[in-house]
């Protein structure tokens, strides 16, 4: 089956499938296409994060983002330590208004933390390595 527009071609297939494929194929077609965009990596001009701590240190669940640069500097953070704080909800809420405040507080506070990463390194970078940015390799390497 082949037509000179390529939409009758669909329109004919779908046409022919059952219609719980049918409509199967067009919730598939309708989450993808009303999908959020994959996230950016939030951190992209950072080291890869490193996990220093087994699970029975007193600081297990910390994270470090080492110096770029290798001088040995280094930044942590545990998100685990803090307290996440009071849920904002308004009266008569529901659970889907739960559910939100939850996720907007972890984006919240995911986008703190990022910032205090960032932060740090540039102040480092400013302090220890000036005249480079975070993302240039030291000169030479
Ligand atoms: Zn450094």
């Amino acid at each position: 089956m082949t037509t000179a527009d390529p939409m009758e071609d669909v329109e004919a297939a779908l046409a022919a499938m059952p219609r719980e494929a049918r409509e199967e194929l067009v919730r598939q077609w309708w989450k993808a296409a009303t999908a959020p965009p994959p996230p950016q990596p939030a951190l992209s001009l950072f080291p890869p994060p490193q996990f220093p701590y087994g699970p029975r240190h007193p600081d297990a669940g910390a994270v470090r983002w080492n110096c770029p640069l290798g001088c040995g500097w280094w930044h942590e953070e545990n998100p685990g330590r803090e307290l996440p704080g009071p849920l904002r909800l308004p009266a008569g809420l529901t659970s889907e208004d739960v559910s939100e405040a939850v996720s907007r507080q972890a984006q919240e506070r995911s986008e703190a933390l990022r910032q205090r990463v960032e932060d740090a390194i540039t102040e480092h970078y400013g302090t220890a390595h000036p005249g480079l940015e975070p993302g240039d390799v030291r000169p030479g390497s």
